[in-house]
């Protein structure tokens, strides 16, 4: 059979449209494809940072190097909400973070009531910074309501005044506004565990001047700007001189408040 021309290119029209439905059809599945992946990335980078990982304080990366889950340290209970930031330090010269962070991971096997304790932040001796529990857990460091609603930081200090080196300021000062930004706060929300409880912690920022200057320089840092550590009147923070020997299993300082203030139905320090 003969077809016929008008057939011919009826068929070939046909078959034309055929053809670009196919690539169309090939384009749209490309681009669901692509549309998948990116929506699955955008939340996985959402869900992270709803973890409560905080990954730099300014230009300072943010070691992880959370808890293993325990009653004993990091409980895993989440916090209703974040409104303040509670400043701690320790209480041994020299002490590292790291040393410090493995006496909070060591209080599961004591399993000891009276000792629970734990930060969410340790800033080393040399200004690196600590993550120890995820910023939506609560910390065992505050006796109290405040526990539910906040987060703790402690640094290492350097002089039996409580200072502690520049580098340990500086980052300091940039994890406090980092936090700030990142819930809303400002420098009216951050509190010593003095203003909280009354012990002798942070021991170098009892002094109202140092406290006030430190805020000052938390406000400058969530501003975007440098902070000159040498301008300010805690000019005589020193730099590390190397860890000492640890003179004892106890945490950050809270001169015996420590043990009493854990057994509140274990809500810590
Ligand atoms: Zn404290």
């Amino acid at each position: 059979m003969v077809m016929s021309k008008a057939e011919w290119r009826r068929r070939r029209r046909r078959k034309k449209l055929i053809q670009r439905y196919a690539l169309l059809a090939g384009f749209c599945v490309i681009a669901l494809l692509v549309l998948i992946v990116l929506v699955k990335l955008i939340t996985a980078i959402f869900h992270h940072r709803g973890g409560g990982i905080i990954e730099k304080a300014g230009d300072v990366p943010v070691k992880q190097s959370l808890l293993s889950i325990s009653r004993y340290a990091r409980c895993g209970e989440k916090l209703d909400s974040i409104d303040e930031i509670i400043i701690h330090s320790n209480n041994t010269v020299g002490k590292t973070a790291q040393a410090q962070r493995d006496y909070y991971e060591s209080l599961k096997t004591k399993k000891n009531d009276n000792e629970r304790q734990s930060m969410h932040f340790i800033v080393d001796l040399d200004g690196t910074i600590y993550q120890c529990i995820p910023t939506d857990e609560i910390a065992l460091a505050i006796a109290g309501t405040v526990k539910f609603h906040s987060l703790s930081i402690e640094y290492c200090i350097t002089g039996e005044d409580g200072s502690m080196s520049a580098a340990t300021y500086t980052s300091l000062c940039k994890l406090v506004a980092t936090l700030c930004k990142e819930y809303k706060l400002t420098e009216k929300k951050v509190f010593r565990h003095y203003d909280k409880n009354q012990v002798s912690c942070p021991l170098f920022f009892i002094n109202e001047t140092n406290w006030e200057q430190f805020k000052a320089d938390v406000k400058t840092a969530r501003n975007g700007k440098k902070v000159a550590v040498t301008d300010a009147p805690v000019n005589k923070v020193v730099m590390p001189h190397g860890s000492s020997e640890e003179s004892g299993e106890s945490g950050e300082s809270g001169e015996g408040n420590s043990g009493t203030e854990t057994t509140e139905g274990g809500e810590g320090s």
